[in-house]
């Protein structure tokens, strides 16, 4: 089972069946279950970027910033970016 720590909370992170129904809904985060869930039929790079983007969801609502969760172009152009940062990193390491 993966886990992502989001300010000291542990978030299981589940993959289960799309239930979203929307193309550009790849995931969701349950702040109650502290659980993240996404969709298990996406490629590993897009597994990772939605984890990516649902975390920082939940870091932004932890640091009290709800206002800024609910903007989803903010969310999805950070969590990108921030995807695209680590990933640089790993392709790197293989270098
Ligand atoms: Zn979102």
């Amino acid at each position: 089972m993966r886990y992502a720590n989001i300010c000291g909370i542990k978030h299981r992170i589940i993959e289960c069946e799309d239930k979203f129904n929307v193309d550009s809904h790849l995931g969701m985060i349950d702040y109650k279950a502290a659980e993240i869930r996404i969709n298990k039929d996406m490629a590993q790079q897009v597994k990772e970027a939605t984890i990516c983007h649902e975390v920082l969801h939940g870091l932004l609502v932890h640091i009290g910033r709800d206002d800024m969760s609910e903007d989803e172009q903010f969310v999805t152009a950070l969590g990108n970016a921030i995807y695209g940062a680590f990933h640089l990193r790993e392709e790197m390491r293989n270098d």
